[in-house]
């Protein structure tokens, strides 16, 4: 049997009110392919709108076993001593291939989990990585209606997800470790360039002076990027997020960076830009979206794909029949 869910009203009220299962009923609307909820949680995000945007937005990426979730866990117990209410989501694509979600496993984040200030929501799944990212941004707005000052972004440094999250975020944290001397092998360019903060963990243990070298190539390796049009110069620090050592370090960037960017206006400046953006990626999801959904695009299309295979028809006209027939 399903649950009937309460009014779009009474869920509005409850995240106001910084009810968690409110917001989490919200935030599953948000995530559900159903059309009747997907109208209600259209419903719900524009009478949150009003009361989002009053808050910081963490990216954070780095590939696995860099210690991101160790990290989410120091850096938000941290946040919440300072007073901070944080919310902790993630974009991760492959979730629906593997049926296990960067944050789904239970047992990661135990301190933060338990935290009252805290709130963590596992990835949501879709089809494409312009549907998950779609579904995390809506979930940025309910979640900072709901009182959130913090939000933080995890995705896995593999792929195209870091654009992604890069895209909704005001500040992007690169998590390394040192490695044998060739730190800046094997890190794609886009990523680095993208990172306002460079923090290589595990600086603890026989890794110390390993950490401290990265930390120079890094730094060294940034110079060789244009100035960014925030006016930001880039940082490279270490940390433990284990022995929770340079975590206070990292918020005091973080801190300056907002003091640097809310004086000189790119932060409301590259908030509209990502608005706009958001726009157009929702367009083009949805047009796409409905377009393969199509029934009659659907059977089509696979005519069309015979007949290009056997040289029946070029791909672009193949392609304009299609879209012909889908704009008629
Ligand atoms: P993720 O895959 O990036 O989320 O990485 P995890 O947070 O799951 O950490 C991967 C492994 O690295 C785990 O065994 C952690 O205990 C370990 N780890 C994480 N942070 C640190 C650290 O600061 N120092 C050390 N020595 N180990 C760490």
């Amino acid at each position: 049997s399903r649950k009937i869910q309460p009014g779009s009203e009474e869920l509005v009220n409850g995240i106001l009110a910084g009810d968690i299962a409110a917001l989490s009923r919200a935030i599953t609307l948000v995530e559900s392919t159903n059309v009747t909820h997907l109208a209600k949680a259209n419903e719900i995000i524009n009478a949150c709108l009003p009361h989002a945007n009053k808050s910081v937005r963490i990216g954070i990426t780095g590939v696995p076993g860099v210690g991101k979730s160790t990290f989410i866990e120091a850096f938000g117990k941290h946040l919440t001593s300072l007073g901070k209410k944080v919310a902790v989501l993630a974009v991760d694509p492959s979730s629906t291939i593997s049926h296990g979600s960067i944050l789904g496993d239970k047992t990661r984040m135990e301190e933060l989990v338990k935290d009252k200030n805290a709130y963590i929501r596992p990835s949501a799944s879709g089809e494409t990585l312009g549907g998950v990212a779609r579904k995390t941004r809506e979930t940025i707005i309910l979640c900072e209606a709901a009182g959130f000052d913090t939000i933080v972004i995890e995705t896995v440094g593999v792929g195209q997800s870091e654009t992604a999250v890069h895209s909704m975020v005001d500040f992007f944290l690169l998590l390394k470790i040192s490695g044998a001397g060739d730190e800046l092998q094997g890190i794609k360019r886009g990523i680095m360039e993208m990172a306002d903060a460079i923090v290589i963990n595990k600086a603890d243990g026989d890794n110390i002076n390993k950490a401290k070298l990265a930390k120079t190539e890094f730094n060294r390796a940034l110079h060789l990027f244009p100035a960014k049009s925030s006016g930001w110069i880039p940082t490279v620090s270490t940390c433990s997020a284990y022995e929770k050592t340079g975590i206070d370090a990292v918020w005091q960037t973080i801190s300056d960076y907002l003091e640097l960017v809310k004086t000189n206006h790119y932060f409301e400046e590259k908030r509209k830009d990502q608005n706009q953006y958001w726009m157009m990626e929702t367009i083009n999801e949805q047009l796409k979206n409905n377009f393969y959904h199509h029934p009659e695009i659907i059977a089509l299309l696979e005519q069309n794909k015979k007949a290009v295979q056997n040289d029946e028809l070029s791909p672009f006209a193949a392609a304009m029949i299609l879209l012909e027939k889908y704009f008629k």
